[in-house]
């Protein structure tokens, strides 16, 4: 029976980067994966990660498995985050949340309780978007729809398009928005455009299930919650599925959280135990030790002042990139970069061709996706010429 299964391609991303790895050239320029690199092109783990993962490792006295809902200081400590300390529906008993394998167990669990509520729920998701979001939501049978969003001519936002596109959900629909530093894009909505987006939800009665993987890379922990925390302020209700993997680096440890807004305290309540349901059905309990770390850095005043400082100034890292690259680029090319330095987050696209992203493996050992999107965080002092140069190149 087993024999009959073919063997699946790679995934296209992760395929790209064993590719990258693969290749023996000593200037190669990796910039495929959405992870975090420092100058160094390591990964780090923070600094509060390892007092926290110390202090754990000497104090923690059981193995057993984990609350159904996970750790409860993590619960509350990822509701502050995202919604803010003094949120007055988090204060009124209206938000819950559930901690969940990462972003990807997070995005899974609010498709669970959607297909619970509304089966086979019709999803809008932008046009592009990040492509695991279809697998995720699509495995419980909602379907989807695409809304415009990025317009690669202007390098931004096409709202006109998002609006009328937009205009066609209804009452029992989800529309799936990124909370800050869109992926692949890197092209965010303003304060006013979320305030249009809300206007839609509130008349039309869709429900905002908000993708926030990047809370804190794009302009600050706030400022990147500010659109969620407008439509919170609006809207009855909301699911929101947030990840600790970037800005806690604790990729690996599937460190998420669900979060539900609710009407009132009962119905959050009630949603909470639907996602424990959803969790069992799938994988029971969630790992302990990354929410059990981001649990204590969240609580602990110089644990999360710690972090903070070093998620801070990893920010500024990604912003000062996106400028070097502006300039290196301009002066290697006749075209405007400039959209670089208003994009967020880890990500833009170069605006390249697909041939001219293979070109640039091909003959410069440059690796980006075919869309030409880059990994902002993999440039470096060491390869950002190098980069600049063969992009020169290929655009003669
Ligand atoms: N959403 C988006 C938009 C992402 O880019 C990612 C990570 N690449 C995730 C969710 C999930 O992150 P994780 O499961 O690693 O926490």
């Amino acid at each position: 029976m087993l024999d009959q299964l073919p063997l699946l391609p790679a995934d296209p991303i992760l395929g790209l980067a064993a590719a990258a790895r693969a290749d023996s050239n000593p200037d190669k320029v990796d910039l495929t994966v959405g992870i975090y690199m420092d100058e160094a092109g390591v990964c780090p783990v923070f600094e509060a990660v390892q007092l926290a993962q110390r202090a754990l490792i000497d104090e923690e006295t059981t193995k057993a498995y984990m609350p159904a809902a996970g750790d409860p200081a993590f619960n509350t400590g990822i509701q502050k985050l995202v919604f803010g300390a003094d949120n007055p529906a988090l204060l009124a008993g209206r938000v819950s949340s559930i901690q969940a394998p990462g972003g990807c167990g997070a995005l899974r669990i609010g498709a669970e309780v959607i297909a619970a509520a509304a089966p086979g729920a019709r999803v809008w998701v932008s046009d592009p978007t990040w492509p695991v979001h279809i697998p995720l939501l699509g495995s419980v049978g909602l379907r989807f729809e695409t809304y415009r969003y990025y317009e690669p001519a202007s390098h931004g936002v096409d709202f006109d398009g998002m609006l009328e596109d937009l205009k066609q959900a209804k009452a029992g629909d989800v529309v799936l928005l990124h909370g800050c530093c869109h992926n692949p894009c890197g092209a965010d909505l303003s304060i006013e455009q979320w305030g249009v987006i809300a206007d839609m939800a509130e008349a039309q009665g869709f429900l905002p299930f908000i993708d926030i993987a990047y809370q804190g890379l794009g302009d600050g922990l706030e400022q990147d919650a500010a659109g969620l925390r407008l439509l919170a302020s609006r809207l009855p209700e909301m699911i929101v599925a947030a990840s600790c993997s970037k800005n806690m680096g604790l990729y690996r440890e599937r460190t998420g959280a669900t979060l539900f807004l609710c009407r009132d305290s009962a119905s959050a309540e009630a949603l909470v135990s639907q996602a424990q349901v959803a969790a069992r059905r799938v994988y029971s309990m969630p790992p302990a030790h990354g929410a059990i770390i981001a649990g204590r850095i969240l609580s602990d005043a110089a644990l999360r002042a710690n972090w903070q400082a070093e998620l801070e100034a990893m920010c500024q890292r990604i912003n000062g990139l996106r400028s070097e690259l502006r300039s290196k680029l301009e002066s290697e090319t006749d075209r405007d970069f400039g959209f670089i330095e208003r994009e967020k987050g880890m990500f833009s696209f170069l605006g390249l061709s697909k041939e001219q992203a293979q070109k640039l493996r091909a003959e410069h050992s440059v690796y980006m996706l075919d869309s030409s999107r880059i990994n902002v965080a993999g440039v470096n002092a060491r390869n950002i010429d190098t980069l600049a140069r063969a992009v020169g190149q290929v655009l003669q």
